[in-house]
């Protein structure tokens, strides 16, 4: 048994406000109470801990696709975002054929079972050909019920979300049944109108995909899917905080509207995150990546992210300027609630699994603890009595 482990001096980001000189205890894969006498004592002063990150968006990383990779690949995905602060990750599918899609579930919920990832998100292919971003027009297909049924089941029980277009035919039905199946609903890629997507959101619709993303921009008399989502409190939008999908400013603007227990922040990686810039597929779709922002060869629609939610981490309080609070809510607290996971994973409190990360002053990553062991050790000072 590895001995406890107490975190002393750091600046502790807890669900009732951060702590200076807090500590942190660790006793086997979760967080304790109280420290017996024959602790290791980490100094962790100088440093931030926070909870460790959940990512609702996640499609690969490690040069390795969710979509497409052998289950060993997927592993590769899941641990490159693990050393960068992801403790637990959704695994998202882009679209594909059916039965495609329902043979991915099955090895996808696999994975699930052994704990490696918190479940699967299907992105597309429900979505509509207006805005279907880097999903094959070809492949997709009007959200009948059956068919998502079809999916659902085939993730035995792991499918955590489905993003379709809720104002295609069947798209109402569809929110109905997952809301029923305890499957998030999510809008996106979609081309609705204001009126249609508070419909979906009176079907059952919790979640927007990568707000502002592939759908009509907001307009003063056509405000559309992005009006209707900030403003109903029983939606948490996603965003991509990587600078390429949005502006600091948009950014800004839905994190105050919508306030910071409903927001979401997602990488929506695809395989060259924590890899490198090169030529890529995204399911069936040549993606270039350059300068770390991967784009369509055919069209040049921004085609996933490059990010790793450390990134996103720095730059929500160095670059927009929010709090470090609501920022640690948005990657972590609010994802994990989303998942019905927040008893387990989402804040640092005892009786939850060892999940953290350490940040130094300026919220660079020097630290990743997963269920008590580290992913990245700090190499903080140590004292073992
Ligand atoms: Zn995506």
């Amino acid at each position: 048994m590895a001995p406890t482990k107490v975190l002393t001096g750091a600046r502790v980001v807890l669900p009732t406000g951060t702590v200076d000189g807090g500590r942190v205890i660790v006793d086997g894969t979760r967080i304790a109470a109280t420290a017996p006498e024959e602790a290791e004592t980490l100094d962790a002063s100088g440093h931030w801990l926070v909870p460790g990150f959940v990512d609702l968006h996640n499609h690969g990383g490690g040069g390795a696709s969710f979509t497409s990779g052998t289950a060993d690949d997927v592993l590769t995905g899941i641990r490159t975002h693990r050393l960068h602060g992801t403790t637990t990750l959704v695994a998202s599918t882009v679209t594909g054929d059916l039965d495609f899609l329902a043979r991915r579930a099955g090895l996808l919920s696999e994975l699930a079972e052994q704990g490696e990832i918190a479940g699967i998100h299907f992105e597309g292919p429900f979505i509509s050909p207006c805005r279907k971003g880097a999903h094959s027009e070809e492949l997709l297909r009007d959200p009948d019920p059956a068919e998502v049924r079809k999916l659902v089941d085939a993730a035995r029980g792991h499918a955590k979300m489905v993003t379709l277009a809720t104002e295609l035919p069947g798209g109402l039905d569809s929110v109905r049944l997952l809301a029923e199946h305890g499957v998030i609903a999510a809008v996106g890629h979609t081309d609705a109108t204001y009126e249609q997507t508070v419909r979906a959101v009176e079907a059952g619709a919790t979640v927007a995909t990568h707000l502002f993303n592939a759908m009509p921009p907001l307009g003063h008399r056509a405000p559309g899917p992005i009006t209707a989502l900030l403003e109903d409190e029983r939606v948490t939008v996603e965003l991509i905080n990587d600078g390429t999908h949005l502006h600091p400013a948009a950014l800004r603007l839905a994190f105050h509207h919508a306030g910071a227990a409903r927001v979401a922040f997602i990488t929506d990686a695809m395989d060259a995150a924590g890899f490198g810039d090169g030529r890529y597929m995204l399911g069936p779709l040549e993606v270039e990546v350059a300068d770390g922002v991967a784009r369509l060869v055919e069209g040049g629609s921004i085609a996933g992210s490059t990010l790793t939610l450390d990134r996103a981490f720095q730059r929500a309080v160095t670059v927009d300027g929010l709090p470090v609070e609501d920022v640690v809510a948005a990657l972590s607290a609010n994802p994990a609630r989303l998942l019905g996971l927040d008893d387990r994973i989402g804040s640092l409190e005892p009786g939850k699994d060892a999940d953290l990360v350490v940040l130094d002053a300026d919220f660079a990553l020097r630290g990743v603890m997963r269920r008590g062991e580290w992913v990245v050790d700090p190499q903080l000072g140590r004292s073992v009595p």
